[in-house]
């Protein structure tokens, strides 16, 4: 029998769901990534995931030919070109690892429909994450809408079953003489598909050998994460995430290390990180169980609110976009963004608190520059820090908490080191003024070479005010609920 692979976010051959099952299954496995034509037309060309999944791709084709197949690569869209190309090379079943995002989903219902007019069959596996859908459930059987209950029954249903009977690698490599080894005509560029992405950041690439790169390194210093991971100079995690996303390493992989840093080394930091990655699953099944949570909060009464709007509001936007606030973490944080896709995650909720309750801003505008801007963008996971900040999450910052962003920077980065790093300018300042520099008498700041309103915005709002405002704004859900 003949089979297909459909690889999507899952751009790896090791411990890989669908292709272990495909291959388990059928004589002859043909494996395909198509850059899909209707995800990529909303992209500017010069959308720096393009680099990092072109990378992924190379080296994934690369290893399944080292192994003995090939990776065919289509430009198209994947509605049409999956059923064509399963046609064309008389599949008898298509294999591919489960999405959870909303469109993803219809996609899939799509092509499965078609595939099954055609007489083929279409199978999806779990492989993202290592629990899903209604894997995890309350003793009422009802989701869970709160963290640590939902981390605690994770985690018990992983212990009740053999050793690492959720955790354990599908050992694809067993079975590898499957692989159809056909060779297919040369792969389309990134340029003539119309993309040009600006490049990687250093130390940033695609494809599963860069993932273990950074996972050795992360080993190394995991013991730490617990004490590190909140000071955003410090190499603190693991900075794996995008490789989550672009599945170029196995999440399997990464829960057994972390467990097995817990049993041998009853280590701290590993319990830490472990509890992150949980967090991830947290978002897929709350994204699962409420897909409207990509249009309204979680909690309704919060879509009440009314944000600020108009001209002064758009402003203000394109200023925290920019990093131009005048407040020095908020605009450090925002430029590293910028500059290199990824945002340090004590800085994501400075940011998105900033945005929503100094500015008034309305969460799912800052929820959908971090979609554009992000490396690691995930829906649900982008979607779940957006409405923790907003408070309108499931087990969200409760909305009467507002971070004060000069006492998050003199806490986090107590010595303007990555503030000074992202905002040179205000690099002269001392370790005290660098946080709140308007507070600076005109001596200070004429010594550090720094004049406001010129090199260096006045503050936007002040904190205090906009803190009366936002409960004020957020009076109304006291009064819906
Ligand atoms: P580590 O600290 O090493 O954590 C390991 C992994 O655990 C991460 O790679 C990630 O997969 C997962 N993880 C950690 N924290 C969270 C979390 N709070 N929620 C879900 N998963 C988590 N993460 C994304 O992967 N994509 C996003 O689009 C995204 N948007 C966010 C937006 C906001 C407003 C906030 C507050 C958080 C967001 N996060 C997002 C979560 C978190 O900030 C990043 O996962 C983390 O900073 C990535 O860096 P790391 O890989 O070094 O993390």
């Amino acid at each position: 029998s003949r089979a297909l692979v459909w690889f999507r976010r899952d751009l790896r051959c090791d411990d890989h769901a669908a292709l272990y099952h495909a291959l388990r299954a059928s004589q002859q496995v043909y494996c395909v990534f198509v850059f899909d034509k209707t995800i990529l037309q909303s992209l500017p060309e010069n959308d720096r995931r393009l680099g990092f999944i072109d990378e992924a791709v190379s080296e994934l084709q690369n290893k399944l030919r080292e192994a003995g197949g090939e990776l065919i690569v289509l430009f198209d869209h994947a509605e049409n070109a999956i059923p064509q190309l399963a046609s064309d090379l008389q599949i008898d079943a298509v294999f591919t690892n489960r999405d959870y995002e909303p469109q993803a989903i219809l996609r899939d219902r799509k092509i499965a429909d078609e595939l099954k007019a055609r007489g083929r069959c279409f199978f999806s596996s779990k492989d993202q994450v290592i629990f899903e859908q209604d894997e995890v459930l309350s003793q009422a059987g009802t989701p869970f809408s709160v963290f640590t209950p939902y981390k605690n029954a994770w985690l018990k249903k992983l212990a009740a079953q053999d050793t690492d009977f959720f955790s354990r690698a599908y050992p694809v490599q067993k079975y590898t003489s499957h692989l159809a080894s056909h060779r297919w005509p040369s792969r389309p560029t990134l340029a003539e598909m119309g993309f040009q992405p600006d490049p990687l950041p250093a130390g940033v690439h695609g494809g599963s050998s860069a993932a273990e790169t950074l996972l050795a390194d992360f080993l190394t210093r995991i013991h730490s994460y617990h004490t590190r991971r909140d000071f955003p100079s410090v190499k603190g995690p693991s900075y794996l995430s995008v490789h989550l996303r672009f599945g170029t390493v196995s999440i399997r992989h990464l829960v057994r290390l972390a467990l097995q840093e817990i049993t041998l080394n009853n280590s701290e930091g590993a319990q830490t990180w472990l509890s992150e990655l949980i967090w991830r699953d947290f978002y897929f099944m709350i994204l699962h169980h409420h897909p409207r949570v990509t249009q309204s909060s979680f909690k309704p009464a919060y879509d009440a609110i009314r944000w600020e709007s108009g001209a002064q509001a758009d402003a203000d936007f394109a200023a925290w976009c920019e990093g131009r606030t005048g407040y020095p973490l908020v605009d450090a944080a925002m430029r590293q963004l910028n500059q290199s896709g990824y945002m340090h995650n004590r800085l994501r909720m400075v940011a998105a608190c900033f945005l929503i309750k100094d500015l008034g801003i309305d969460w799912r505008r800052g929820e959908a520059y971090f979609a554009k801007q992000l490396l690691d963008f995930d829906l649900a996971a982008n979607n779940g820090g957006w409405q923790w900040a907003s408070s309108s999450g499931c087990d969200a910052q409760p909305y009467f908490r507002i971070f004060n962003p000069v006492t998050q920077s003199e806490k986090f980065d107590a010595d303007g080191k990555f503030i000074r790093r992202y905002c040179p300018e205000l690099a002269k300042l001392d370790n005290k003024t660098i946080h709140a520099p308007w507070k600076a008498g005109a001596l200070l700041l004429n010594h550090a070479g720094v004049k406001l309103g010129a090199d260096y915005p006045h503050p936007l709002v002040q904190h205090d005010a906009a803190r009366q405002r936002t409960l004020d704004r957020y009076a109304v859900v006291k009064q819906v609920m």
